[in-house]
């Protein structure tokens, strides 16, 4: 038997996509001595910079690599994350709350939203908020870790980070190279491919360097250098049901307590967004330039941020849509050149980590494998349809009229799968069951209610549990919610405590 695996995959990018990729394939690879991974970067283009809150998964993608969170925290200058709070999007001076923990707890085997929906029909029941831990901690400006790990239970909550992409990358590249990465300082200039087979073959540096591989990783960021420029994959635009497509970015000195959630503003033209970290705050604008200019939309964004700005603002157009497909010959893409959605979900990184699942599943071997790319395509396909939905949903339910962009955004046609869900939920408070799930029914019925979309049915089964008892269930919820949040220290206080921030790694290099 001839030995099918690969020698040598190379990755083009060394902003977070390239070093997260350089970082799990030294862990799967490391140890047996036989593939060469090795990261090739620009010294002249620069990363995107932006990136920086995250979902809760980051913290398994750390764990996987055995990083101490402790010291990735205090080295990267994070905060941490417990919910996403939307300001204005139902209206004037609303605010509610995506948390990454469950709302309530089933009743008689029965899912807490139908009880909700009764009780608040009835008069019994406070805003959905009130019901879940990680919203009401991160509305009191507090923080602390879980005690309970099971990830059951209205007491149970987990959380994420708002990190300093630059000093994630930095660290990455420190721990990837230790681990054996080979680092190449240059710009590629050129792409050869293979005559036969269409593949990639070799990459030509400025200079004449030359660098051959068998897999190639495309982490080159919008452009992408290799799956699109070379291989001319294709890309599908989404931008008809996602109509910002440009952001500016300003960081500004942080001028209050850092608040434990990521706040998502809406704003004439879209929304902004305020990202704390330890030493400064990360704030932007997404917006539709065909509703705003880049000019006014960048004096608006700096007439409204708390402090001193620490930048220039930066303008960054983009496409919203995703590659056509993630793996196309001996090149599979990832972050920036595998597609685009807009940060407000904070879901491109855990997107970047979702195909490197993909990847290291179905690890590839020299021979291709046109059944093995297919089905990997397929359900990347599957995960960002999913995705878009969620975020689609958002702008769809807006209820802020009289402003067109908004008008517009909430009687656009969505795609059929999200019609489903609405539908399914308007009628009967239950939630599509779908092949992918990272958004699970909480977070969908955070939306419905943050939005005031309430059911025209809910669970017969409901009508079994008597109004005082249910009533009394849930002020027992509430109350132990409330005493819990009553415990937990400051979010500040934690992090002074627990991880205070630390001088930033030197920048490694070994090529
Ligand atoms: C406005 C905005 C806000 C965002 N907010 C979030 C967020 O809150 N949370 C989140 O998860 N994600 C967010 N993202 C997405 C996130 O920034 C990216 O997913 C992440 O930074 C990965 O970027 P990347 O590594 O793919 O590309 P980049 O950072 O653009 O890196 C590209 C790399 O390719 C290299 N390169 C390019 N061309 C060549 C060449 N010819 N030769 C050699 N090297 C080359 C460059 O030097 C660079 O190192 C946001 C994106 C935008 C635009």
């Amino acid at each position: 038997m001839t030995d099918n695996r690969l020698r040598s995959i190379v990755i083009v990018g060394g902003g977070t996509a390239g070093w997260m990729a350089a970082a799990a394939l030294i862990e799967r690879l490391g140890a047996n001595h036989y593939t060469r991974v090795s990261l090739v970067e620009s010294p002249e283009i620069g990363t995107i910079g932006v990136g920086e809150a995250t979902v809760p998964h980051i913290r398994d993608f750390l764990k996987h690599l055995r990083i101490n969170e402790v010291d990735f925290v205090k080295r990267t200058h994070a905060t941490f994350k417990l919910a996403i709070g939307f300001e204005g999007w139902a209206g004037k001076d609303t605010q509610f709350f995506h948390p990454f923990s469950e709302h309530g707890m089933p009743l008689a085997g029965t899912s807490f939203q139908h009880y909700w929906v009764k009780a608040r029909q009835l008069g019994q029941a406070d805003v959905l908020d009130r019901y879940g831990l990680s919203s009401e901690l991160a509305r009191a400006g507090k923080f602390a870790v879980p005690k309970s790990n099971d990830g059951k239970g209205f007491l149970f909550f987990n959380y994420a980070m708002h990190f300093d992409a630059t000093l994630v990358a930095r660290y990455l590249k420190s721990w990837s190279m230790t681990a054996g990465v080979r680092h190449i300082e240059g710009t590629v200039a050129n792409v050869r491919l293979n005559g036969e087979s269409g593949n990639v073959e070799t990459l030509v540096l400025n200079g004449g360097r030359e660098i051959s591989g068998d897999l190639f990783i495309d982490c080159s960021g919008f452009q992408g250098l290799l799956i699109e420029k070379a291989l001319h994959t294709g890309y599908e635009d989404w931008s008809h049901w996602l109509p910002c497509d440009r952001a500016v970015a300003v960081p500004c000195e942080g001028r209050s307590e850092p608040a434990s959630y990521t706040r998502s503003i809406a704003d004439q033209a879209g929304w902004q967004w305020r990202i704390p970290l330890q030493h400064r705050m990360g704030n932007g604008y997404v917006f539709s330039s065909r509703h705003l200019s880049g000019e006014a939309a960048m004096a608006r964004l700096c007439e409204t941020v708390e402090g001193p700005l620490l930048a220039e603002p930066r303008l960054l157009p983009f496409r919203t849509g995703i590659r056509r497909k993630i793996w196309n010959k001996n090149v599979f893409c990832l972050g920036l050149a595998s597609g685009f959605l807009e940060p407000l979900e904070s879901t491109s990184i855990y997107l970047v980590q979702r195909g490197l699942q993909y990847l290291l599943g179905s690890f590839p071997q020299a021979t291709p494998n046109l059944a093995l790319q297919d089905n990997v395509n397929h359900r990347n396909h599957a995960h960002w349809n999913h995705i878009r939905d969620f975020i689609v949903l958002h702008y769809k339910l807006n209820r802020r009229e009289g402003e067109p962009f908004w008008d517009e955004c909430r009687h656009m046609a969505v795609p059929d799968s999200l019609n489903e869900t609405i539908q399914l939920y308007r009628e009967t408070g239950r939630f599509r069951q779908e092949a992918v799930e990272f958004f699970r029914a909480s977070s969908w019925l955070s939306l419905f209610a943050g939005f005031g979309v309430m059911p025209r049915y809910y669970s017969p089964a409901v009508d079994d549990v008597p109004e005082e008892s249910l009533a009394r269930e849930l002020a027992n919820m509430a109350a132990g919610i409330a005493s819990t949040v009553s415990k937990a220290p400051t979010h500040a206080d934690f992090i002074r405590a627990n991880c205070p921030a630390t001088l930033p790694l030197k920048a490694a290099s070994n090529g």
